[in-house]
């Protein structure tokens, strides 16, 4: 195994640690000592692991068409001399599980000298350049608006193997990405860890995402990701809109519209952002203009910011998907109050109500918490009756746990683990059976399926497919007479087409359909 002796100074301040940088600092700091590096192998592959919600999976997906661009290959893990661990820190334990795949990572690095790691995301922002210290063979940390940078600091690392980088510093403006030709076919899906809160599917041939902000200010108690993904930053609309054509010019045929609270595009305070005067109503009216766009959907909404504009949206725009998320979070107006949310329980169910006047078959879902400090049973029946009368479709629900330098930290009293545990199974046990009414009134139904992949379930035949209809809802179907060609080639031909389905049968979490007529 090759090394690279060279210095490196403790944790300080965010700041991109290149090469002459680090020299002119340690010899400014006191606090410097050696550290060995292992060289970047200058076989350029990589492999993304992605936890978290949507924001990191559009992330990650912009990154792999970066590195693809330059030259670099996605393969799979096995192959792969540079990992990018992409983080979440929104739920509990967050850092031992990053941890935890590096630790993987190190031991698969045994047989593998050479190998690189770079950590991105909201634990990276945490811990920065921590994660030198621990694991020597991470070579980079980037924060939210350090992605944007983390190509051109990767290629460095290939050139330059002295060289650690950290990306943490939060901008002014939401940092504009390098433009990537690459085709949605290039980049293959990732390893996207689902059921984080608003996590959906990770991306797929047809599909894209595509980010139209950054950031949040709305500092709910429980929340870490103003702090982690800083301010809100809004994208200007020209470089939205240019994304979106050139996702639909490569393949996709559906988009999905990424922030942290886009329903408030466009409302940054100050200069710091770009959107003013359109709004995210006129930016998803854009949007859903692009000649051979089919599907559009967006996430992830604030009760407090919905406009009237994006309501009427629904029953005006043909291709806006019929789905949304809109976290309640806790159905008691005295929790709601303590979380921050700014709304109550009124004003959510008057939302409701106005979006199924809007589009009646829309499908709501949800993120929810319990045991959140101060949250009596009295509160918790509150959540129970809302969910009964908004019938959501799914929801992502957890038990309150403490973030660091959070609101909620400071609040009591804090309630036993044993409570929320409980609660939560009676919670989820009563979605589940909402759940299961819903997609059982499905039945008979037609819909209308995106093809996404080949089935999961190895007992289902290399025909069998799963995609989702118009709402997101996961359908599964066989496509005997289109799957002669053979499993390799159906699985290139088949992924982002769509096919007309009956359903046939509800399944506790999915739809099983029956093909009617041929794939377009
Ligand atoms: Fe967090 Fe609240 Fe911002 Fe959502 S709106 S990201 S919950 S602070």
């Amino acid at each position: 195994m090759r090394f690279a002796r060279r210095m490196e100074f403790g944790p300080g301040p965010n700041v991109d640690l290149e090469r002459e940088g680090v020299y002119a600092r340690f010899a400014a700091g006191p606090r410097a000592r050696r550290t060995l590096i292992p060289e970047l192998c200058l076989d350029k592959t990589f492999h993304i692991v992605t936890f978290g919600c949507q924001m990191n999976v559009g992330d990650s997906d912009w990154l792999a068409r970066a590195l693809i661009a330059r030259g670099w290959r996605q393969v799979d893990e096995r192959d792969a001399w540079l990992f990018v661990v992409n983080t979440c820190s929104v739920r509990d334990k967050p850092e031992q599980k990053v941890y935890s795949e590096l630790g993987r990572l190190l031991t698969h690095q045994r047989g593998k000298p050479g190998l690189t790691a770079a950590v991105g995301g909201c634990v990276a922002q945490q811990i920065g350049k921590g994660f030198f210290d621990r694991f020597p063979f991470v070579r980079l940390v980037f924060g939210s608006d350090g992605v944007a940078g983390a190509p051109d600091a990767l290629d460095r690392l290939a050139e330059d193997p002295s060289a650690r980088i950290a990306l943490l510093d939060f901008l002014a403006a939401y940092p504009e990405r390098q433009d990537v030709l690459t085709p949605v076919a290039a980049a293959p899906a990732f390893d996207a860890d689902q059921g984080e809160p608003g996590a959906g599917p990770a991306t797929q041939k047809g599909q894209a995402f595509v980010n139209i902000m950054q950031g949040c200010d709305n500092f709910c108690a429980y929340c870490i990701v103003p702090y982690t993904r800083g301010r809100q930053k809004s994208r200007q609309p020209e470089a939205v809109l240019a994304e979106c054509r050139q996702r639909v010019e490569q393949g996709a045929r559906e988009i999905t519209l990424l922030g942290q609270n886009v329903n408030s595009y466009g409302l940054d305070p100050s200069a710091r952002g770009g959107g003013a005067g359109v709004g995210f109503a006129g930016l998803l009216r854009q949007v859903a203009a692009i000649p051979g766009l089919l599907r559009l959907r967006f996430t992830t909404s604030h009760p407090k910011d919905i406009d009237p504009a994006v309501i009427r949206a629904f029953g005006e725009l043909a291709n806006l998907c019929p789905s949304l998320h809109l976290p309640l979070q806790a159905g008691s107006d005295a929790v709601l109050k303590r979380m921050g949310r700014k709304y109550d329980r009124a004003r959510y169910l008057d939302i409701v109500r106005e979006l199924r006047a809007a589009r009646p078959e829309l499908s709501l879902t949800t993120d929810l918490i319990v045991g959140f400090p101060g949250e009596t049973e009295e509160d918790f029946a509150a959540t129970l009756e809302m969910m009964e009368r908004v019938r959501f479709e799914s929801s992502f629900s957890f038990c309150y746990s403490d973030r660091p330098g959070v609101a909620a930290v400071r609040m009591t009293p804090k309630v036993e683990d044993a409570v929320s545990k409980a609660r939560l199974l009676r919670l989820q046990s009563l979605q589940n059976s909402i759940t299961k009414e819903s997609l059982k009134s499905l039945e008979g139904h037609e819909a209308i399926v995106l093809l996404e992949a080949k089935s999961r379930r190895q007992d289902d035949g290399p025909s069998f497919w799963r995609g989702r209809d118009e709402a997101g809802r996961v359908v599964n179907l066989r496509l005997d007479d289109v799957a002669a060609a053979g499993p390799e080639e159906v699985g290139l031909e088949l992924a982002g087409l769509l096919v007309r389905a009956r359903i046939k049968e509800a399944k506790n979490h999915s739809l099983l359909g029956e093909k009617v007529g041929q794939p377009w």
